[in-house]
């Protein structure tokens, strides 16, 4: 028997459930002085590399001089739909803006974070259309592209620390092109001329930053890039040589390969939803439960991941990862009791105490000790006649698997009721010998 630690402290966004969903702002700060760089992921809502590479900032970077700003999820709403912008397009309401805009809030408070006195050069993070080249080669590779580049507005800002836009972004574009996974995967500087040339261009995020005086960039990675490990490990890439450029110092808990953020990736951090402290772990989740118990009220959750969100579709809950969908609950709807913390639990012969929304791993039986007053429900477990399966000693073979919640149907939900209320659940999961031993 072992005890998942979850390491909810490390990153912890909370949200009550609602129609809009707002960013998060994770800051890293070294506390010890130094330039601050913001930056800024998702407003763009179908341009992955643009919100997953500022996720993995915020969960896995360090820093150790100097301070790192990370908005990884600016317009959650489109994220969440996969779509450029669901209510237009946010990058063109930074020049002028109508009060009544769905969008109006959102983008009032992210200038006013991109003016902060402490920040000292904004990054807006996109993926774009093709190949950006200087000539004209073909209908990827072209003037007309946006991918893979850094964005500058103009030349420079005379009177700006790190106003040197062409240069710094030429010399970071030097230091990303080295060790490419694809040749044709270098990064090039794309000038707007944005005053003289570029109408559209006026309204978005980084004129309306250097307007002010704050230099800004854009990184675009490529959509014809379709491996979203490629495209966010050219983001982190580049958004680190700029940190070097402001001498922000990191460190990274891994190694900056494509293949360690594959994996990094593909865990889609834990869910937790109180009061009773359901834990999901999201990495493993089937893509749709049943019987899933939830409060009539309002759905608060926290996730170590900010790109998480849970949204109320019809009578079901989807569980979203940024634009990718993780799993599908089909909620049966109690009122809450939170009398109960935790129960006596006999895992594999050995008495343990288990805390109310822990996951528990056996090997080969558990059985849950009486409590007086409250009712056990195991969920894909029946017994003819037995109402509270207490005392009765379970083995994976009494399972129907189909009520598992993992995609190895190995963990189930043991769930706890006192009269009609519900009281929180312990997952149990059930390893084999050999796997557990690796
Ligand atoms: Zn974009």
């Amino acid at each position: 028997m072992k005890k998942i630690s979850l390491g909810l402290c490390l990153l912890l966004s909370t949200y009550a459930f609602s129609a809009n969903l707002h960013y998060s702002l994770i800051k890293k700060e070294s506390g010890k002085e130094g330039s601050t760089l913001l930056i800024i992921g998702g407003i763009h809502g179908d341009e992955p590399g643009g919100y997953f590479a500022p996720m993995l900032l915020a969960k896995h970077y360090k820093i150790e001089s100097g301070n790192l700003w990370v908005v990884p999820n600016l317009n959650f709403d489109s994220i969440v739909k996969n779509a450029r912008g669901i209510n237009g397009d946010m990058n063109r309401k930074f020049a002028k803006m109508e009060p009544k805009d769905k969008d109006f809030e959102i983008v009032t408070e992210i200038k006013k974070l991109i003016l902060h006195p402490k920040v000292d050069l904004t990054l807006n993070l996109h993926d774009g259309q093709g190949f950006y080249r200087t000539r004209q080669i073909n209908k990827d590779f072209n003037p007309k592209a946006w991918g893979q580049a850094t964005i500058i507005d103009q030349q420079n800002m005379p009177n700006a620390k790190y106003g040197n836009l062409a240069e710094i972004a030429k010399k970071v574009n030097q230091e990303t092109n080295v060790d490419l996974i694809e040749d044709v995967h270098e990064f090039n500087v794309k000038n707007t001329n944005t005053k003289e040339q570029d109408k559209a261009m006026q309204q978005s995020l980084t004129y309306f930053a250097i307007t002010n005086n704050k230099p800004a960039f854009a990184i675009e990675t490529s959509k014809n890039i379709t491996d979203l490990s490629h495209k966010v490990f050219y983001q982190l890439k580049t958004i680190e040589k700029f940190m070097n450029e402001m001498n922000i110092k990191y460190t990274r808990s891994f190694e900056l390969s494509q293949e360690t953020i594959k994996k990094l990736l593909s865990d889609d951090g834990i869910l937790e939803i109180p009061p009773t402290k359901i834990t999901l772990d999201l990495a493993t989740l089937k893509p749709y439960i049943k019987f899933f118990p939830m409060s009539k009220g309002t759905l608060v959750y926290n996730s170590t991941n900010p790109l998480v969100a849970v949204l109320k579709e019809k009578d079901e809950y989807k569980i979203m990862n940024g634009n990718i969908l993780v799993s599908k609950l089909k909620p049966d709807f109690f009122e809450f009791d939170e009398s109960l913390n935790s129960v006596g639990l006999i895992i594999d012969g050995k008495k343990i105490s288990a805390k109310i929304g822990s996951l528990i791993r056996a090997k080969n039986s558990f059985q849950v000790e009486s409590i007086n007053g409250y009712r056990v429900n195991i969920i894909g477990y029946s017994k003819n006649g037995v109402t509270n399966e207490v005392g009765i000693k379970v083995e994976p073979k009494d399972f129907i698997q189909s009520y598992a919640i993992d995609k190895d149907e190995t963990t189930y939900m043991v769930q706890f009721y006192k009269d009609k209320k519900f009281c929180g659940m312990i997952n149990i999961k059930f390893e084999d010998e050999k796997k557990s031993k690796k």
